[in-house]
């Protein structure tokens, strides 16, 4: 018997809603969309609201809900679905705070619902390959290089240089739901932090992590050219690099996985199977390391930053 289509309704219609979302949802039988939230932004043919709270109370049927809107305003959007006895998507990052995210997920708890903290890049298509090979492998050293140009990516987005909105981390903690999933465990040692003069959150920032193995990680938001998404580890078996943010990965300078990239129709099945098995999947490990950097990394600021 087909399973029951998975109702749902979207908060936060900006970006990664038009340019991932709504594809995926599109292409996949299991979802409806049937009503969307947001300030201003609205989706053709779709009912919209300006609130979670309008949609809900317009919208009964409503399963479950996407949280796309950016991470300061999240958590209560996420509370308000959950009470309402919705599923939940969260967006990377899952939450403004590590316990905002504990929170959700002792209320999805209470509640009987799923809870999801969608970390896209560990859907990448060589993660699992690359995975696979350090479990046989295991790295020596390893180091996170996580370099691409924010005017590219990030247009406009004024959130993203506030308090909350994670700066350069924003791109980093991709890097770091990667590493989560492949590496043996690590935490923060030591962080510079790179503040512009004129912003409340980071344009570059180096941390190194103790653990099981060396491990180092560079990030920058002002690079242009070429953009570099890479996880380098020595090996036993040659040098591995994860590269284009886990879609390639190569031993030794030879190409060993490559496929296309459908990170977002993945998120989309992975949340249909935790919601029809009645489970949640909400991993803050890769928000922890972030909220880490924050504490114990050391503030330098630099030049000022315009769009
Ligand atoms: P964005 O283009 O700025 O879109 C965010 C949208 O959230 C805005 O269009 C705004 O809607 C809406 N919003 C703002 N305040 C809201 C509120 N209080 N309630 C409901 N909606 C609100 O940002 P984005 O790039 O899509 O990023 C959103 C999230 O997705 C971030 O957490 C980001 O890290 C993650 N993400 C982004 C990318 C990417 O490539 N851009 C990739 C993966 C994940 P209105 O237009 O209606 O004002």
């Amino acid at each position: 018997m087909a399973a029951s289509p998975i109702r749902l309704g979207i908060v936060g219609v900006g970006k990664i809603v038009r340019d991932q979302h709504l594809p995926a949802i599109a292409k996949n039988p299991r979802y409806r969309l049937l009503a969307t939230a947001s300030p201003h932004s609205k989706v053709d043919g779709v009912p919209s609201f300006p609130t979670i709270e309008a949609m809900l109370a317009a919208t009964k049927d409503i399963d479950a809900v996407s949280l796309c809107q950016p991470p300061q305003v999240r958590y209560r959007a996420a509370r308000a679905a959950l009470e309402a006895g919705k599923h939940v998507f969260l967006e990377k990052p899952p939450g403004a705070t590590v316990s905002e995210v504990e929170d959700l997920k002792a209320l999805a708890a209470a509640k009987g619902v799923s809870l999801f903290a969608s970390w896209h890049s560990r859907y990448a298509p060589a993660v699992e390959a690359a995975r696979t090979f350090l479990a046989a492998n295991p790295a020596r050293s390893a180091a996170i290089i996580w370099k691409e140009d924010v005017r590219r990516w990030h247009p406009g987005q004024a959130w993203i240089w506030a308090a909350g909105g994670f700066g350069v981390f924003d791109p980093g903690i991709n890097a770091l739901s990667i590493a989560t999933h492949i590496l043996p465990p690590f935490f923060v040692a030591d962080a510079v932090l790179d503040f512009p003069e004129n912003r409340d959150a980071p344009v570059a920032a180096r941390v190194t992590f103790d653990g099981g193995l060396p491990l180092s990680m560079d990030l920058d938001w002002l690079q242009t050219g070429p953009q570099t998404w890479d996880i380098v580890a020595d090996t036993a078996a040659g040098r591995m690099v994860l590269s284009s943010g886990g879609a390639k990965l190569a031993v030794d300078g030879r190409l060993v996985h490559e496929e296309p990239e459908a990170e977002y129709p993945n998120l989309y099945r992975r949340f249909a199977a935790i919601i029809d098995s009645g489970t949640s999947d909400a991993d803050v490990a890769p928000l922890q390391h972030v909220a880490d950097a924050f504490m114990l990394g050391k503030r330098q600021v630099v030049a000022p930053f315009f769009d």
